[in-house]
């Protein structure tokens, strides 16, 4: 068994943006800034066989590039957040290539969760009782005007997640272009 997703790895022209915008919000686990992504479809464990089908569907899937913008700061949780994650200015490309990739995963043996996409890239995580709210809330108001982009998007990738005492490790597994 593999655990992998599909996401868009951040261009490096919008990297450091978001490094200093994860700096700017006390976070207890901050996402380091090669970790950074966009998940486009978390297929978690995967048989091998069925991985190797879902790369084959990856590599027929044909979908054009596209410019990202990323845009706000905001969090998941309500009241409680657990994650907070830079915004995705709207981008009907980037949904339209998030449905061909679910699409291709489920058609090759993948189960996908169906819940609605909110496209983000995932800056912290915490649990609320360790956080101090009230600080980092304040921060996430002065970054609401944080954008960045538009950046060119030409591929998307298939990572193996490794998760370790130290945090996750994203070990790149390949990658399909977009045009
Ligand atoms: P950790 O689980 O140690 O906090 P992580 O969540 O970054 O680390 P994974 O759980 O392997 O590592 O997740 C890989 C990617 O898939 C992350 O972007 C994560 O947010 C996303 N993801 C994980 N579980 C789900 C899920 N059930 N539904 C949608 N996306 C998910
Ligand atoms: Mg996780």
């Amino acid at each position: 068994m593999i655990r992998a997703f599909v996401a868009i790895g951040m261009p490096p022209e919008i990297l450091p943006r978001l490094d200093a915008l994860a700096d700017s919000l006390p976070m207890p686990r901050r996402v380091p800034e090669e970790n950074m992504h966009l998940t486009l479809a978390f297929l978690g464990e995967t048989p091998n066989p069925v991985l190797e089908e879902a790369h084959l569907a990856f590599e027929a899937l044909r979908a054009p590039a596209f410019d990202l913008e990323l845009s706000g700061v905001n969090s998941f949780g309500g009241t409680k957040p657990r994650l907070v994650y830079a915004g995705v200015a709207p981008n009907p490309a980037l949904m339209a290539l998030q449905k061909k990739v679910t699409n291709a995963a489920r058609l090759a043996g993948c189960t996908v969760e169906s819940r609605r996409f909110t496209p983000h890239v995932t800056l912290g995580r915490f649990s609320p009782e360790a956080a101090d709210l009230g600080r980092l809330q304040a921060a996430m108001v002065r970054a609401a005007t944080f954008s960045a982009g538009p950046a060119r998007i030409n591929e998307f990738t298939l990572y193996q997640s490794h998760l370790t005492a130290d945090g996750p490790i994203y070990e790149p597994l390949a990658s399909y272009p977009l045009r």
